[in-house]
């Protein structure tokens, strides 16, 4: 190889030495005649001097520089001057001397800046994808995201995981969006499907005693784009053998909480991570992907107003509703603009409205207090746990609004109280989901994982009789708000797997024709089995501390599923589509 190192790993043990350096040039400036090349290639930047005195040829070459031309530079490692050292860089105590600048390719000029921290539109930069990714922060997110798969890679091959491809082009497997369909040229009117996970096959992998199985997966999502999602991305696929719930959150918890202090500077904030089921996630924290980096509680009171004169609290309660609260420390400062704000939120959830209580130093400030019978703030007040300074908000409603209204408040006053550290991922598990749930739009029983979750055995007579009542052993990964996995142990047996199948509603022939394989699998000898599967783009967005996943993915689609950079979607010739044996129906003209 021509280059003698890569450019960021030039050190003090270099000096003297001649080395060759290719790289891209990161900034030029000229000063005081000589010109400064800072050199850049992925391993970091070395500075580059060029002197007109004793180069003069590489000095005429280095004029001509522009930021992102592509260089090849001779020259010898000297120490830089006592004062000009730069401690921000690894090659910061040396520089090198160049004799020859060669431009190995110059560089149009640029759409936006690589060496700046600039605010770009996101649009210009996907379209210019390859320039984007030299920016150093998004060059350390792709390390990251490699340093994160190779760990996944080494730590469960020392468990005995196997790494098993599964195939792309597959059949359709419900894990709740559309399917992307590849129509076949061989089967007219056949299609194949890409996997939404590979669910399916790794199942089958257990029937065929592979025992541990692992996969970095790539799936396909059909959704329409809410934030943070990709049509298409990286999960860590995982199942496993004659194994149990706390067999699999053992793995997943000991490889993330690993992961995460070896990999980033956040701590891991409760260890062993709480488990927790989805009806206490529900209650108490308003959410089923708990953020727990700060311990507000949404708290019942039913009890304490049930019977109070105060009709918004007792009426939600004939009502067979409830009235749960959550304390706002230190929240008696919030002015009445704050409250009303905090109102329209509780609103924007369902709530009807917000009833509020303080007092500071014996002044009680409050929407609500003077209707209470006797008795009941002060027992509210010490339900809450609150004290001098505190504010209270309480809703009284139907037990999903409170939910969802207090849920949304906990996360509102966690901000605006700051009370959310940045430096810690605070992991748990949420288990004992419910099995199935009512579809909104057709009001059919619909699955809240998917339909190859095990039900709870105890549970499993209910089936016939009360399904919503069924729990599945389902469980989630969620870390500071987010859900970054599910799971479940897996029905292994064909009898319970049909009856779920009929109890979703789908016909004899839909699951003989999309299910059969693995109803008559489970007859050969199937092993109770269960596994998970981690998202890796969120996980690695939360550990580089981007928002968006699009940050840590390569070459992500934007909103609307588009890959700008290649253009994709994008028509095809005629002939592809007859061969395909596909006509295109355009769609009608919006307002027909
Ligand atoms: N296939 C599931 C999913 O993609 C994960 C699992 O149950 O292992 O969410």
């Amino acid at each position: 190889m021509k280059r003698s190192m890569m450019c960021g790993e030039v050190r003090t043990e270099h000096i003297g030495q001649r080395l060759v350096l290719q790289g891209w040039v990161h900034t030029v400036r000229d000063h005081g005649g000589l010109i400064f090349v800072d050199l850049r290639d992925r391993a970091g930047i070395v500075q580059v001097v060029v002197n007109p005195t004793t180069q003069p040829d590489a000095f005429h070459v280095a004029e001509t520089l522009r930021d992102e031309f592509v260089v090849e530079i001779h020259g010898s490692v000297e120490r830089r001057p006592a004062g000009s050292e730069n401690p921000r860089l690894g090659t910061g105590d040396v520089e090198v001397h160049a004799d020859t600048v060669t431009v190995l390719n110059p560089c149009l000029p640029l759409p936006f800046p690589v060496a700046e921290e600039a605010q770009v539109d996101e649009r210009v930069r996907l379209q210019y994808r390859y320039i984007d990714l030299r920016r150093p922060r998004m060059a350390r997110n792709l390390v990251l995201r490699h340093k994160v798969i190779k760990y996944i890679r080494d730590f469960l091959s020392d468990r005995g995981f196997l790494e098993i491809e599964t195939p792309i082009l597959a059949n359709p497997t419900p894990e709740g969006a559309r399917d992307y369909l590849v129509p076949s040229r061989l089967h007219p009117g056949s299609f194949y499907a890409l996997p939404q996970s590979p669910q399916q096959f790794k199942q089958l992998s257990m029937v065929a005693g592979v025992d541990r199985y692992f996969q970095i997966a790539r799936c396909f999502r059909d959704e329409d784009l809410r934030a943070n999602r990709q049509p298409e991305f990286t999960q860590l696929d995982l199942e496993m053998s004659f194994v149990e719930q706390e067999d699999v959150l053992e793995v997943c918890e000991s490889l993330f909480s690993n992961l995460t202090e070896s990999l980033s500077n956040k701590r891991v904030l409760n260890k062993p991570w709480p488990r927790i089921t989805w009806q206490e996630a529900m209650n108490r924290y308003g959410s089923d992907k708990p953020d727990l980096r700060y311990d507000l509680s949404i708290v019942d009171v039913s009890d304490i107003v049930g019977r109070s004169p105060f009709q918004v609290f007792s009426g939600a309660i004939e009502r067979g509703g409830v009235v749960r609260g959550i304390r706002a420390p230190d929240g008696a400062a919030f002015t009445r603009r704050q409250i009303d704000e905090l109102t329209e939120l509780a609103k924007a959830n369902g709530a009807k409205g917000l009833a509020w209580a303080s007092h500071t130093a014996g002044e009680v400030r409050s929407s609500f207090v003077r209707n209470l019978g006797p008795g009941e703030a002060e027992k509210l007040w010490s339900r809450l746990e609150a004290s001098d300074g505190d504010l209270v908000l309480l809703v009284a409603d139907t037990v999903d609004v409170a939910r969802a209204s207090l849920g949304a408040l906990r996360r509102e006053l966690a901000k605006r109280l700051e009370l959310i550290p940045d430096d810690v991922m605070a992991w748990a598990f949420v288990i004992e989901f419910p099995w199935f749930e009512r579809d909104e739009a057709t009001g059919r029983l619909t699955f809240m994982h998917h339909p190859f979750t095990m039900p709870f055995d105890a549970d499993l007579p209910l089936l016939d009789t009360d399904p919503v009542r069924v729990r599945a052993k389902a469980y989630d990964v969620v870390a500071n708000g987010e859900e970054l996995a599910s799971g479940s142990i897996r029905v292994h047996r064909a009898d319970i797997q049909s009856r779920l199948f009929e109890l979703l509603g789908y016909s004899p022939e839909r699951i003989q024709a999309n299910f059969g394989h693995m109803l008559k699998a489970f007859q050969y000898g199937a092993p109770p089995h269960g596994g998970i599967a981690p998202g890796i783009d969120r996980v690695v967005s939360m550990l580089a501390d981007e928002d968006s996943i699009r940050e840590v993915i390569p070459f992500p689609k934007n909103q609307s599923a588009q890959d700008l950079m290649m253009g994709a979607p994008t028509t095809v010739q005629a002939d592809q589509l007859e061969d395909l044996h596909v006509r295109v129906v355009e769609p009608a003209p919006v307002g027909s």
